[in-house]
């Protein structure tokens, strides 16, 4: 699977930053930025299943089509940052159209290994959700499951997405996990959880710990397939091995789809670490979107 370097990745987070630099408000449009460039969009239906969109190219002029299968507007939003992403990253447009083809198909939202699709996928969670705007709406969006909603709401982006941009930038203790079937899928920790030395970030395949609200929700898939919710408390080191015994919150929803559900882990107080000596490098911000996929 294609790893998107940390040099590369700050990169595209640039060129994505850039991109929406002069709008002032959220949501991002991706609609009105390819109008910008005079890049047409068209729904069309995919013959081949999990092609989400295209980005077309003859000769100067571009075109991106997405799915009519696609229903989510936070996921049609995400397809065409996606398409966006291979128009403006720095040698998709040779990659992609070097066969001459002129079409390129998309698997968008952190499903596909292609080195391409993970660069385009980044751009497009950096320019739906730029930092600073993000990060002000974060303020005043409250906590756990409600806090990503509400975001997701005001950004028009979709619950996964947001859930891994929120981890990213909240300021208090908090753990995003999607997984099925009781294993983690992958999980993305708050700065200050990461900031805790000695702790074990989970991994594809960990089974959840049995007495968590996750594993009980997960054990009736109508919970998941209906899109139910539950909340209960679980201790950190239950979840994370070697973080201190403090009590989170625990918010599960059912993803509704591949039997995934989302969890978040949260609290309103500050986590001490058991040990600040030990070391704070044995896991990395920077490879939290390789979990996913
Ligand atoms: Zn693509």
């Amino acid at each position: 699977m294609g790893v998107v370097s940390r040099i590369r990745r700050l990169e595209i987070d640039r060129i994505a930053e850039e991109v929406v630099a002069d709008v002032a408000a959220l949501p991002i449009e991706p609609r009105s930025i390819a109008t910008e460039r005079q890049i047409t969009i068209q729904t069309w239906e995919p013959k081949v299943q999990g092609i989400s969109g295209f980005l077309m190219k003859q000769g100067d002029s571009f075109g991106i089509g997405y799915s009519a299968k696609i229903k989510n507007p936070g996921f049609v939003n995400f397809t065409l940052g996606h398409e966006l992403g291979h128009y403006h990253l720095p040698g998709h447009i040779e990659k992609l159209f070097a066969s001459g083809s002129g079409i390129h198909s998309s698997r968008s939202g952190f499903v596909s290994g292609d080195e391409c699709e993970r660069e385009a996928d980044l751009f497009a969670a950096t320019l739906l959700m730029p930092e600073r705007l993000f990060r002000a709406a974060l303020r005043t969006a409250g906590q756990g499951f409600p806090a990503i909603e509400a975001l997701s709401a005001r950004c028009v982006t979709s619950i996964t997405a947001t859930a891994i941009r929120f981890a990213a930038f909240v300021e208090d203790p908090v753990a995003v996990i999607v997984s099925s079937n009781g294993n983690v899928e992958y999980c993305c920790l708050s700065p200050a959880i990461r900031e805790i030395g000695g702790i074990t970030n989970l991994r594809r395949g960990d089974s959840l710990p049995t007495t968590s609200t996750t594993a009980r929700f997960q054990e009736e898939p109508d919970n998941i397939i209906n899109g139910c919710r539950a909340e209960g408390c679980s201790i950190l080191d239950e979840w994370l091995e070697g973080a201190p015994p403090v009590e989170m919150k625990e918010d599960v929803v059912g993803l509704g789809h591949y039997g995934k559900s989302l969890t978040v882990l949260f609290s309103g107080e500050p986590v001490e670490a058991d040990d600040p000596d030990e070391d704070e490098d044995s896991y990395e911000h920077s490879q939290q979107w390789e979990r996913q996929g």
